[in-house]
């Protein structure tokens, strides 16, 4: 069996090494010169632009079976693949999570909650919206915003104007602000025959606009998690999915949940799983886009993730700090060049003990602070 994986990131890369653990071969179409994260891990590794024809037509002759590591992949690429060989999830699936408001749609038309939402394509439409939905809100591109990036917080009718130029007027979604009690995500396999499982919610908190920590188990109460797992197995039916599904929330000081966005691949606040679950996320994906039984997602041992930033690099990471601490398991991404706020690597601290509290002294370490 061949995996075709588009995108040669540290997703990638962490499926590469899990597929090759399960003797599966996989070919990696970066859709750029740079995969640094799969050079030497995957199999065959294409470094061509997602619209070479060429490139295209070798990664099809080479792969059974194609899944991506990230979304914003062209969709006119996903769909001509799709009419060569099964690709999971489908090229609809992804189309949804490309953009925030076919996303919000779709929460819509299931009665899935979010935060109140508006479409914006104009600074009028924006002035109609934030009427609406302010005083505090966040306007977010709907193409091609994660971590943060094309997101402007606003307060007050006078930044309206501004905040429109700094999206450069494209297509947005204007969002009301969520006063949340905290964030967690679940994530959601689904196989062959409708088969689905999903881990154990992850608490997750941020740093910059980045995830910096996810806590396993999540700190909310029994009927949070029930509902958020209720959601993201609804989702995965209704999307008729196929693959790993991230979906992340917002918990409300009611405890209950809303959708803030999903993606349709493993998600940083899912590495938890792999050193405090029977199965990684990323061998879970590799189950149910090649037709295996799901593994079981069972928890091991409370985990705590700490996303290891360019910032801790000073000039070089210090692995013999990681390494000598308890519990401390290090995943580094093969990356060479740390700019501040690349993702570079990551800890699990597993087992006994305090690990939250040991994660948050490594960090600091790391930070020199
Ligand atoms: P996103 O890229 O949409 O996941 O946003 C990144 C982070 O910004 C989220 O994880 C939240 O911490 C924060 N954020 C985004 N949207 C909202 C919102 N509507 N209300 C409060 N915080 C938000």
């Amino acid at each position: 069996m061949t995996l075709g994986i588009l995108g040669g990131g540290q997703l990638a890369r962490m499926l590469c090494l899990d597929a090759r653990r399960m003797g599966v071969q996989t070919v990696v179409w970066s859709g750029t010169h740079e995969a640094e994260p799969t050079e030497g891990v995957a199999d065959l590794l294409l470094k061509k632009s997602f619209d070479d024809c060429g490139a295209q037509a070798e990664f099809c002759r080479e792969v059974d079976v194609v899944t991506v590591e990230f979304e914003n992949i062209p969709l006119e690429t996903l769909k001509s693949i799709e009419r060569q060989k099964p690709l999971f999830p489908s090229a609809c699936s992804i189309e949804i999570t490309q953009h925030r408001s076919r996303e919000k749609e779709f929460l819509k038309k299931h009665e899935i909650a979010c935060a109140p939402f508006a479409m914006v394509n104009s600074l009028a439409d924006l002035e109609s919206a934030y009427d609406q939905i302010g005083p505090v809100a966040v306007l977010k591109t709907a193409a091609f915003g994660y971590d943060g990036k094309g997101q402007v917080k606003l307060t007050h009718k006078d930044q309206l104007a501004s905040a429109w130029e700094a999206v450069e007027g494209q297509a947005s979604v204007l969002e009301g602000f969520i006063d949340f009690d905290c964030e967690i995500s679940v994530l959601v396999a689904r196989g062959k025959d409708g088969e689905v499982v999903a881990f154990p919610a992850a608490e997750n908190a941020h740093r910059h606009h980045m995830l910096d920590l996810t806590i396993v188990p999540a700190r909310v109460g029994q009927k949070t998690l029930q509902q958020a797992q209720e959601v993201a197995l609804k989702l995965a039916s209704e999307l008729d999915y196929r693959g790993l599904l991230a979906i992340e929330f917002f918990v409300e000081k009611s405890g209950n949940v809303l959708v803030n966005e999903m993606a349709p691949r493993p998600h940083n606040s899912g590495h938890f799983t792999m050193n405090g679950c029977v199965t990684s996320q990323f061998e879970q994906q590799l189950r149910a886009v090649c037709g295996l039984p799901l593994g079981s997602p069972e928890l091991l041992t409370p985990t705590v993730m700490l996303n290891l930033l360019g910032d801790m690099w000073n000039p070089h990471l210090d692995t013999d700090q990681i390494v000598s601490t308890q519990g401390a398991k290090l995943h580094l991404y093969g990356k060479t060049d740390p700019g501040v706020r690349r993702k570079m690597g990551h800890v699990n601290f597993v087992g006994e003990g305090k690990l939250l509290e040991r994660a948050e002294q490594l960090k600091a370490q790391l930070l020199g602070l």
